[in-house]
């Protein structure tokens, strides 16, 4: 029963994609690229190495282009009607209307019709040589259970369900059983504190939570049911709290609470998947905090998990066979978009790491890189700049031949960590793809390879728009800088599938903080550069550039020669493991090479040795604390709830 419903979709090559002209531009567009329409792999892009042209392509053609992959990269229910209804001063973004499909059955079901075996996940425990495989049959199976027992407790579809979890199997078939059901999930990184879990439970009014009884990380036991216990309290709309067996050692239930293994395993393991339109709701995420009160975005259904899979193959040119290891946590977009729907979209084997770059030493990323034969790495530099600190043997101890390509989020990589994670970690022999994304844009829309495995990169450059993005500086008075060459507010001109949708419950936020900036334009918030070849260098967030005798100067330009800031030039330096230097001699040799690289302006006025940075959950630099702190404005930090550790301001400022 099961199968037949799936199998009738355009992965069959029906096509969900009607409109006359469209087919017409697309039949031209295969034609001039040499692509035979009827491999569905190989539509837009196999054999296609000029990666201008078809850039050129899709934002020219941006429906023919969306259309054709939507149709073919995607198992359809039913047809779409219209690929794009899109209007930026509204902040009305909608894909693929009219469609039906069920993202779980894009996910899992498909694949199992083709590859039951092949692993969907490795499960990464914080012990190394632990890891645990599921194969795709086994994840439908959990994921059905799942979804029948969230059934049985009353979830129905438009619900929200908050994910407290670790990275770990059931997290993903939790988020995936949301899916199939029609639920919404939410996923808090399970380090928030209680206080910003019962923030994100009362925004989004979830009835429903899943946590684990006790997380596992870096060899200490984390308490998370403790935490989700606290939270609930403030929280009058939780009914019930699923919670799942991490590790052996039982935790106090409550009426409220239900273990999840053992009411799971009387469940049944088919469950029929709901009929989803392209855009209803798929997940709430709040952003990590880096700038200010936290905001819900919303992500629907075809166009994130569109977007999402086409990112993931091109980006980072995964292939069939290779295990796809994202570090990153499911709490972050990037573990959702990179860790779970892409992959898992594309049929690829995925890791999910559950420990830290140093546990048991510095050496884990590589020693799980050689043991699980990674082919695609992609970490965050703040985990490349720690680990460089403790030097190349940590590396070099490890066989990382299986490595193919090397990628990075989060911030902008600066030059000395860009050239160690190429020299050290690849060997010299593995691209870095620096790739610039947001919660809010779903998915990479800036990275130097969207296709050809030959093209030029740049040390600390993320490069080229991928498919379908067109970004367009602006300067401070809204005019767009036509000149390469150029720096100015980073915004993107057209709308693409794998766009947030709006703020949950505050559309107005929404408008307000992309659209209203700069009419006409989607604004992200960051700054960038674009050199004369028309290449992109992130030059870190707006409200991070600061304003020195005139001059704008962008944090991570300065960064890359000092390897932080605030109006004057306020210099944090953290020192590596283990080196002893005087003061001093150090200040002058920083002013020095600022004056010699960047320009004497932009000279550091004070330079302060510190132990540690204040960083977000997901390693981030806060830099408006940092900025608050120097000020001497320490009663108005903003909000924290995201702050990793806020010991770390006290021991920074005493
Ligand atoms: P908030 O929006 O609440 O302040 P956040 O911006 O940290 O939180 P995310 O959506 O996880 O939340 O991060 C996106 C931001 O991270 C980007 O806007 C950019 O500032 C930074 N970023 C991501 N990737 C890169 C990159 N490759 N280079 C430079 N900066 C990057
Ligand atoms: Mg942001």
């Amino acid at each position: 029963m099961m199968w037949s419903l799936w199998r009738c979709s355009s992965m069959t090559g029906s096509s969900a994609f009607t409109n006359v002209r469209v087919f017409k531009c697309f039949r031209q567009f295969v034609k001039n690229y040499n692509i035979s329409a009827r491999m569905p792999e190989a539509i837009a892009f196999q054999g296609v190495s000029d990666h201008s042209g078809l850039h050129k392509f899709s934002v020219n053609e941006s429906e023919t282009f969306w259309g054709a992959l939507a149709s073919q990269r995607l198992s359809w229910i039913s047809p779409f009607n219209t690929v794009q209804n899109c209007n930026f001063s509204q902040g009305k973004i909608k894909w693929f209307e009219g469609g039906k499909l069920n993202v779980s059955v894009n996910c899992l079901d498909r694949h199992v019709h083709t590859c039951p075996e092949r692993v969907a996940l490795i499960w990464e425990r914080d012990e190394p040589g632990t890891e645990v495989k599921f194969t795709y049959r086994e994840l439908l199976e959990l994921t059905c259970r799942l979804g029948n027992l969230l059934k049985r407790l009353g979830v129905r579809r438009g619900d929200c369900v908050t994910l407290y979890m670790p990275s770990c199997p059931l997290a993903v078939a939790s988020m995936l059983a949301c899916a199939r059901i029609g639920a919404v999930h939410n996923v808090v990184f399970a380090g928030f504190s209680a206080e910003a879990l019962a923030d994100r439970i009362r925004d989004t009014q979830s009835s429903t939570v899943i946590t684990v009884n006790q997380g596992v990380r870096g060899g200490k036991v984390i308490d998370l049911k403790r935490t989700v216990d606290q939270a609930v309290q403030n929280c009058p709309s939780v009914q019930q709290v699923l919670v799942a067996m991490r590790t052996e050692n039982s935790v106090a239930m409550t009426d409220r609470d239900v273990p999840l293994e053992e009411e799971m395993m009387k469940e049944d393991v088919v469950c029929e998947p709901v009929t989803m339109d392209s855009e209803d709701v798929l997940f709430l995420l709040y952003t990590s905090g880096s700038t200010g009160k936290p905001k819900g975005l919303v992500h629907t259904q075809a166009g994130y998990l569109l977007y999402a899979a086409v990112t993931h193959r091109y980006v980072f040119s995964y292939q069939d066979g290779d295990v796809f290891g994202c570090m990153a946590d499911i709490g972050w977009i990037t573990g959702h978009s990179y860790g779970v729907y892409g992959p898992l979209c594309n049929g690829g084997t995925t890791v999910l790491f559950e420990s830290t770059p140093v546990y048991p030493d510095p050496g884990r990323y590589w020693e799980t890189v050689q043991r699980l034969g990674i082919s695609q790495f992609y970490g965050a530099p703040t985990a490349i700049r720690l680990l460089l600190k403790y030097g190349d043997e940590w590396v070099q101890k490890y066989d990382r031949s299986c490595l193919k390509t090397l990628g990075s989020v989060g911030e902008p990589i600066n030059r000395e960590a860009w050239e160690w994670y190429h020299r050290v970690v690849g060997g010299g022999r593995c691209p870095v793809i620096d790739t610039w994304w947001q919660t809010e844009t779903g998915g990479i829309c800036i990275a130097p390879r969207p296709s050809d495995p030959d093209a030029e990169i740049i040390p600390g450059m993320a490069m080229r728009p991928f498919y379908g993005i067109k970004p367009a500086l602006l300067d401070a008075k809204g005019e767009v800088l036509h000149a390469h060459d150029s720096t100015g507010a980073l915004c993107i001109s057209m709308a693409w599938p794998g766009m947030a949708r709006t703020i949950h419950n505050d559309h107005q936020r929404f408008i307000e903080t992309y659209f209203q900036p700069y009419p006409g334009y989607f604004f992200t918030g960051d700054g960038a550069y674009c050199s004369k070849e028309g290449y992109y260098q992130i030059v870190g967030r707006l409200d991070d550039v600061i304003n020195v005798s005139g001059h704008r100067l962008g944090t991570a330009e300065l960064e890359d020669v000092v390897v932080c800031t605030i109006k004057c030039v306020y210099v944090f330096v953290v020192l590596k493991k283990g080196v002893e230097v005087q003061e001093d001699v150090l200040a002058q040799q920083l002013r020095e090479m600022v004056s010699r690289n960047i320009a004497k302006y932009a000279s550091p006025d004070y330079i302060q040795v510190v132990g540690r940075l204040p960083k977000t959950r997901s390693g981030k630099i806060m830099r408006r604390v940092l900025r608050k702190v120097v000020e001497r404005k320490t009663d108005d930090l903003g909000d924290l709830s995201t702050l990793d550790d806020s010991e770390a301001t006290i021991i920074l400022f005493p």
